[in-house]
């Protein structure tokens, strides 16, 4: 079942995100949390597509391996960076013959040491223009594209940022799936707005429970989501103590995704980072009618 048609029939849509692991051992590893997530029957996992493209087979070779070894669908995530039209269009054929029938198509972020997106000659701009040529080569993938609760780090304005979501769900996207937030606040404003705008396709929340205080201040230094004022205490009242770092992180993911399920999210979809203890801890803590 593609990725749209889960959305659409299915009560609540369970998803997890890996990304490609750099080492034999890490992969070993990754073997073992896949495994352990399972159980949990996600209707689909994605792996992240490294930066300037460092990552393309890796990328495909983890979902490839999902989806055979589970029968589990799988979702590719593809970005703009360093590549052609040409060299998008050759990773999607080859998706499509390793089994891969859903993509999240990506602008990406700028290469490192650079401060604003510059596409390659023969290359794409936007994450718009890269949905326009899936749909346009290969209709029936499943599209996925992402949406910012606390708005693009580059957008122009909320407003603006919004508007170019649109242009991605008009372009054919399936589906939007979040950047990280720690209020749900913001997801329901956002959630509100992209209706207002006319954006019908599902709004799905992105989770990524804390496990570790420096660990998030970096991500979130990064993709410029915030941590609410009495989370941040929490955390900085666990001291260096990692393991109560990660206790408060997974109440809080826990009392977030309960709340969103409440609210009648069509899913949830987790960063993982590789591991299932954190989501294993947050999944077993809610209550999902599925
Ligand atoms: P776009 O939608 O193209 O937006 C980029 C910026 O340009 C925004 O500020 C937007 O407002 C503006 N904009 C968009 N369209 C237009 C237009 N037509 N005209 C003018 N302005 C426009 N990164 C990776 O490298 N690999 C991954 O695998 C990856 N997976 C992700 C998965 C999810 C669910 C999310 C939320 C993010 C992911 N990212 C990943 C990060 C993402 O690549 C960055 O956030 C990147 O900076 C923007 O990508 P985008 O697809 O949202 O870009």
């Amino acid at each position: 079942m593609s990725i749209s048609q889960a959305y659409a029939t299915e009560r609540f849509v369970l998803s997890f995100e890996l990304f490609p692991p750099k080492t034999a051992e890490a992969e070993a590893e990754l073997s073992q949390h896949v495994a352990a997530l399972m159980k949990f029957r996600p209707n689909f996992v994605t792996c992240t597509y490294g930066a300037g493209g460092s990552t393309r087979d890796k990328t495909l070779d983890v979902v490839e391996q999902v989806h055979r070894q589970y029968d589990c669908e799988v979702a590719a995530h593809l970005t703009c960076v360093g590549s052609t039209v040409a060299e998008l269009l050759s990773f999607l054929v080859d998706a499509r013959s390793r089994g891969v029938a859903n993509i999240v198509a990506l602008r990406g972020d700028p290469p490192r040491g650079q401060s604003d997106f510059r596409p390659v000659e023969g290359g794409l701009s936007y994450a718009n223009e890269l949905v326009e040529l899936i749909r346009g080569d290969f209709p029936d993938f499943g599209i996925a594209v992402a949406g910012y609760p606390e708005t693009h780090v580059e957008a122009t304005s909320a407003e603006d940022d919004l508007v170019n979501l649109r242009r991605k769900v008009d372009a054919g996207a399936d589906v939007v799936i979040t950047q990280v937030f720690y209020d749900n606040a913001l997801f329901y404003r956002f959630r509100d707005s992209c209706e207002r705008l006319g954006i019908k396709v599902p709004i799905v929340p992105g989770i990524l429970p804390v496990t570790s205080l420096p660990q998030i201040k970096r991500i979130t230094s990064m993709c410029g989501a915030t941590l609410p004022g009495d989370f941040s205490d929490q955390l900085a009242a666990a001291g260096d103590d990692a393991e109560a770092q990660c206790e408060v992180g997974v109440h809080h993911a826990t009392a977030q995704v309960q709340d969103l399920i409440d609210q009648g999210v069509p899913g949830v979809h987790f960063y993982v980072l590789n591991k299932s203890q954190s989501t294993s801890r947050v999944l077993g803590g809610v209550s999902i009618s599925r």
